[in-house]
C-alpha cells in the first residue's frame, strides 16, 4: 500500500459494537472481567486500551515497523528507551539536539550513573571515535532541532551493528511521512507526536516503533511499569492527525523551500540553515534519505545584535512566537532563550548555536502570505 493511502486507513477498523469508522474514545480505566483471569484482552488502562492500541498499531505501519508504543510525551518515550539500560552503560548522543533531551540525560539519567558523550554526528567517525566497550546506545536526532544537521542513519547502523549497540532515531523533524529510519537499518524511532503527527498543537505525546519483538517487550514492560501513557482522548487526536499527515508534510516541504529561498537571497540575512541547499553540509545525504526537507528552518541576521534578532521575534503577525512546532499554524521561536535554553550557553555557542538564531516551524499557510509577513518584521529590524 501507498504511503498516502496508508496514513487514513492505518489502524481503523470499524468498530464491531456499532460499525462506528473512527475510533472510539475508550475512557475508561478498568474492564469487566467474566470470572477471575477471563476477560477481552483488556485488565486495567494503563496497560491496555483499545484507543491506545489502535494508535499503536497506525503507528507502527507509517513507520514501517512492527510494533508502537504510544508515551504521555516525547521526553516520557525518550525517558523509556533510557531505561533500557544500567548504571555504567554509555551512550552516545548528538550534540545539537533538542535541548529537553540533553536536559533528560544530563540533569535526570548521569546521576543514576548512565554516562553520556555528546559528539558532532554531521561525520560518522566522531560517532565512532567515542564507542567503548561499555557504549550500549547511540541517540541521534535527523535533521536536529534547531541547526538542522544530517545524520547518515545506514551509516550509524552499519556501525551500531559491528559493536552490538542499539541505535534510536529521533524523528520528530522528518515524520514517517519524510524519513523512516527502521528501513534504513535503526532498532528504535522516537517521535515527539505533539509535533507533525498530531499536527494542530493541541495534544502532547510520544510515541517509539522498533521492529525486534524482544526489543518491543522490554520497552512495553517499562511503559506499563513506570506508567507514562496517554489518555485515549489525545489517542484519538493523534489517530486524526495521522489521516492528514501526508498531504500537510508535502505543504511544509512546498514552503518550507519556499521561505528558505526567500531568506538566502535577502540582504539582511546572514546565513540560512536548511537541508535542501545542494551546499548545506548534510544535503547528499537528506537527499538520500528523506522524501523531502520538510517546514524547518533556522537563520540569523547580518546584523547579529540581540535588538535585531528582537525585532523580527515580536514584529511578525502571522508567525507566532512559541515553542513547539509542526502544527498547521506557523511558529517563529529564539532557541536560546525558549526551547534550548536549558542547554548551558557555553555549550550552546561550542555547538553553533547562537544567541541570535531565530527558528521557524513553516506552517501550511499560503506561502506568499508567510512571506510577506516576515519581509516586513526584517523590514523593521532594519530600523
Ligand atoms: C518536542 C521535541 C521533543 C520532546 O517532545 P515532547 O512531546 O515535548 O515531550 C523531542 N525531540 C524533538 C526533536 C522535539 O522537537
Amino acid at each position: 500500500m501507498k504511503k498516502s493511502t496508508l496514513f487514513i486507513h492505518a489502524g481503523a477498523h470499524p468498530d464491531p459494537s456499532t460499525g462506528a469508522i473512527m475510533t472510539p474514545i475508550y475512557q475508561t480505566s478498568t474492564y469487566v472481567q467474566e470470572s477471575p483471569g477471563v476477560n477481552k484482552g483488556f485488565e486495567y488502562a494503563r496497560s491496555q486500551n483499545p484507543t491506545r492500541q489502535a494508535l499503536e498499531e497506525a503507528l507502527a505501519l507509517i513507520e514501517e515497523g512492527n510494533y508502537g508504543l504510544a508515551f504521555s510525551s516525547g521526553v516520557a518515550a525518550t525517558d523509556a528507551v533510557i531505561k533500557l539500560l544500567k548504571p555504567g552503560d554509555e551512550v552516545i548522543a548528538a550534540n545539537d539536539m533538542y535541548g529537553g533531551t540533553y536536559r533528560l540525560f544530563s540533569k535526570i539519567f548521569e546521576k543514576f550513573g548512565i554516562v553520556f558523550h555528546y559528539v558532532d554526528m554531521n561525520k560518522v567517525e566522531n560517532v565512532a571515535a567515542a564507542i567503548t566497550a561499555r557504549t550500549r546506545l547511540i541517540w541521534a536526532e535527523t535533521p536536529t532541532n534547531p541547526l538542522m544537521n544530517i545524520a547518515d542513519i545506514r551509516a550509524l547502523s552499519t556501525l551500531a551493528k559491528q559493536h552490538g549497540i542499539l541505535l534510536c532515531v529521533d524523528n520528530t523533524f522528518a515524520s514517517p511521512a519524510l524519513q523512516n529510519p527502521l528501513a534504513l537499518g535503526a532498532d528504535i524511532v522516537m517521535h515527539s507526536a505533539t509535533k507533525y503527527l498530531s499536527g494542530h498543537s493541541d495534544v502532547i505525546q510520544g510515541a517509539l516503533v522498533m521492529n525486534d519483538k524482544a526489543l518491543r517487550d522490554e520497552l512495553y514492560f517499562i511503559q506499563k511499569s513506570c506508567g507514562a501513557v496517554p489518555g485515549p482522548m489525545d489517542c484519538f487526536l493523534v489517530l486524526r492527525g495521522i489521516k492528514t499527515l501526508g498531504l500537510r508534510m508535502e505543504r511544509h516541504s512546498q514552503n518550507g523551500a519556499a521561505v528558505a529561498h526567500y531568506l538566502k537571497q535577502h540582504d539582511a540575512i546572514q546565513t540560512v540553515y536548511w537541508p535542501g541547499f545542494e551546499e548545506h553540509p548534510g544535503h547528499a545525504i537528506a537527499k538520500a534519505q528523506m522524501k523531502d526537507f520538510g517546514g524547518m528552518i533556522s537563520f540569523e541576521l547580518r546584523n547579529d545584535s540581540m535588538e535585531a534578532a528582537k525585532a523580527v521575534l515580536s514584529t511578525t503577525h502571522l508567525f507566532s512566537l512559541a515553542e513547539s512546532l509542526g502544527g498547521v499554524e506557523s511558529l517563529i521561536n529564539h532557541p536560546a532563550s525558549m526551547t534550548h535554553a536549558s542547554i548551558p550557553r557555553e555549550e550552546r555557542i561550542k555547538n553553533g548555536l547562537s544567541d541570535t538564531l531565530i527558528r521557524l516551524s513553516v506552517g501550511i499557510e499560503d506561502a506568499d502570505d508567510l512571506i510577506a509577513d516576515l519581509e516586513q518584521a526584517i523590514h523593521h529590524s532594519l530600523g
